[in-house]
């Protein structure tokens, strides 16, 4: 059940961890918590529900005060029901007043569980997050990124959601000293899922690539994407797309750059044939540096690219393909 501010105290993060890895999110959401933390004069708590508690140390070396250890061997697969009732359990014992989720595909899933379990509010996709006037503020884009909602709510635990890449990790300091408190996990037996097969995701992750060659819908036709990865080999990066060729089928949704897609943040971004949409800056603006090839002068793009090339990208790709090859 929900409560009141007045009952509540503390920030808290839940840690993710998949098949062993830390999701970098995680190292994130401490550092953005330990600001709010240290905003609220108050302690910041890692929760982490893992098969093995290996790692658990590493959450406080990166700024928790505090982590909640539960293991248990059901924490291995990503079925939302056994974590909901564990977090749900500790919220209800422990009160805090801020609880930050990453939104990647499992937390985005797991968030509005927890939330509705409690009865209380959620803020997906949380943008920005500062404590104003002893007043925690969830930001986040609305109206497909035309402004930027600034949203608070009284209800405890004030829970948002969070992008991969919004924030900076935090620095590891390894003597740094804090608590790590094991509990005994809720023994229910059975889940919502039983998993029937494992199978290999396409391994592409955008997000980590320090260099990414974009595709948009100067690209006429799908097998055209081998000049899009022939420069791609040429510079060692990965491919993205805006989303209009996804939508057409023509990739996988795992390379769409933009607001309903990937948030990049790579040293370099070179958009083929792309207008420069509000919704696809939205996932690549932070980018180092940015090269936009287009037909169109008055393209947007233009306004955020370090360097403009105007031309037909079926010219000026090959041609740059062939002089990174010559070099
Ligand atoms: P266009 O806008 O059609 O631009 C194509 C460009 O290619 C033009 O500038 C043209 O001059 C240029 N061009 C044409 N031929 C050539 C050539 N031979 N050589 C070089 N240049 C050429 N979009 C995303 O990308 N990512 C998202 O995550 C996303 N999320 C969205 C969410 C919502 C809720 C909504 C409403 C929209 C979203 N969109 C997203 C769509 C977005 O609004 C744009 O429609 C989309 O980004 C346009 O893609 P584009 O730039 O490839 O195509």
């Amino acid at each position: 059940m929900a409560y009141d501010e007045d009952e509540a105290e503390g920030v808290w993060i839940y840690c993710e961890q998949e098949k062993g890895d830390i999701h970098p999110v995680s190292y994130e959401l401490l550092n953005k918590g330990r600001e709010l933390a240290d905003d609220l004069d108050t302690d910041l708590t890692a929760l982490f529900l893992t098969p093995d508690g290996e790692n658990t140390q590493k959450f406080i070396s990166r700024g928790a005060d505090r982590v909640y250890l539960l293991e248990d061997d059901r924490f291995n697969y990503p079925d939302e029901y056994p974590f909901k009732e564990n977090i749900v359990r500790l919220v209800e014992e422990n009160k805090p007043e801020i609880f930050l989720i990453g939104a990647t595909h499992f937390g985005r899933s797991l968030a509005p569980r927890i939330a509705a379990a409690l009865e209380t509010g959620l803020t997906a996709d949380c943008t920005g997050l500062k404590i104003d006037e002893g007043e925690f503020v969830q930001i986040r884009p609305a109206f497909t990124g035309n402004i930027l909602a600034h949203i608070s709510t009284d209800r405890c635990p004030k829970m948002s959601t969070v992008r991969y890449k919004e924030f900076e990790e935090s620095e590891k300091d390894t003597n740094r000293d804090g608590d790590i408190i094991e509990k005994e996990p809720i023994d229910h037996s059975g889940g919502e899922v039983t998993i029937l097969d494992e199978m290999k995701e396409e391994e592409v992750n955008i997000q980590e690539a320090e260099i990414v060659v974009s595709a948009g819908r100067g690209l006429k036709d799908s097998q055209d994407f081998e000049l899009i990865e022939e420069l791609c080999s040429a510079v060692d990066g990965k491919v993205g797309s805006s989303r209009p060729l996804v939508d057409e089928g023509w990739i996988s949704r795992n390379h769409q750059v933009g607001y309903s897609g990937k948030r990049v943040k790579p040293n370099l971004y070179i958009a083929c044939g792309i207008s420069g949409a509000p919704q696809h800056l939205a996932g690549m603006k932070d980018s180092e540096i940015v090269v936009a090839i287009n037909t169109e002068p008055s393209a947007p793009i233009f306004d955020h690219a370090d360097y403009g090339i105007v031309g037909d990208l079926y010219e000026v790709v090959p041609d740059l393909v062939k002089q990174l090859k010559e070099e």
